[in-house]
C-alpha cells in the first residue's frame, strides 16, 4: 500500500522517503504472485528552507511534495516528450493514442509527442523527457513492465522519462485493435506512464478500471481513464 507519511516532513526526510519508498516497493513485490508491475520512481524533490508555510493539500493521488503539495508541471504544458530510437516504430502510434487520450479526457492539451530523438542515450536526468525501450532490462527488475522516472523541484515537475521493459524474455506487447493473449497492451501501459509522468501516483485505493492501478494483466485493454482518474488530473489541469 501506498501511504504519504514519509513524504510530508520536507527536506531533512530524503532519506527516510527513498527507504519507505524502496519497502514499500518490496512489500508490494510480495504481495503478489503473479506480478505485472507498472511501476513509478519518484527522485529526490527540493524544499525550500525559508519558503512560508503552505496549507497542506489533498493528494488527488498525485505524488506529494515535502511541504504536502501535490508535485505537478502546473502551467507549463504541453509536456513534450521524445521518443527514443529504440522504440520499435510500429509502437508510435499506441503512445500517440495514450497521448491524444489524456488531453481529450482534460479538454486541453497536456501533453505532446515532439518526435523521434537519438541523443539522450539513457534516462538520467538531462532537461529532456524521453521515452526509452530498454532491451538490456536487468534480471531483478524483470517483474517490472516499465519505470517512470520524474524530477521536481518545490511542487513543479521539470522532467520525466518514461523506460519501458523491453527484454523480451520479460514481456512482449501488442498494439492496435488485435488482442494478442500473453502480450502487454503497449497503449494501456503507456496511458499508465504518462499518468505518472503528470504527477499521479498509485492510488491508496484501487477504483474500479482506473489506468493508474498498478497492475496491468497481459491480453488487458485498460485504454479509457475512469471519471475518476481524469478528476484527479483536474486537480492540477
Ligand atoms: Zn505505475
Amino acid at each position: 500500500m501506498m501511504n504519504f507519511a514519509d513524504h510530508t516532513n520536507g527536506q531533512t526526510e530524503q532519506k527516510r522517503k527513498k527507504v519507505g519508498m524502496f519497502m514499500r516497493l518490496l512489500q508490494g513485490l510480495r504481495r503478489r504472485k503473479t506480478v505485472f508491475v507498472v511501476a513509478l520512481t519518484v527522485l529526490a524533490g527540493f524544499s525550500q528552507a525559508c519558503a512560508p508555510q503552505l496549507s497542506p493539500q489533498d493528494s488527488c493521488n498525485f505524488v506529494m511534495s515535502g511541504d504536502s503539495q501535490r508535485v505537478s508541471w502546473g502551467p507549463a504544458t504541453p509536456v513534450v516528450l521524445y521518443v527514443d530510437s529504440s522504440v520499435p516504430s510500429e509502437f508510435y502510434g499506441a503512445i500517440q493514442a495514450a497521448v491524444v487520450t489524456w488531453n481529450q479526457s482534460l479538454g486541453r492539451e497536456v501533453l505532446k509527442i515532439g518526435g523521434w530523438t537519438n541523443s539522450y542515450p539513457s534516462e538520467r536526468q538531462d532537461g529532456v523527457n524521453v521515452i526509452y525501450f530498454n532491451r538490456n532490462w536487468p534480471e531483478t527488475q524483470k517483474r517490472k513492465q516499465a519505470v517512470t522516472t520524474i524530477w521536481w523541484a518545490g511542487d513543479r515537475v521539470y522532467e520525466a522519462d518514461i523506460s519501458v521493459n523491453g527484454n523480451p524474455a520479460h514481456y512482449e506487447y501488442f498494439w492496435g485493435s488485435n488482442v494478442i493473449p500473453g502480450r502487454v497492451d503497449f497503449e494501456s501501459l503507456l496511458l499508465h506512464e504518462l499518468g505518472h509522468v503528470l504527477g499521479l501516483e498509485h492510488p491508496h485505493v484501487e477504483a474500479a478500471g482506473t489506468v493508474m492501478a498498478r497492475e496491468l494483466q497481459n491480453g488487458f485493454l485498460r485504454r479509457t481513464p475512469t471519471p475518476g482518474d481524469v478528476a484527479d488530473l483536474k486537480c492540477e489541469y
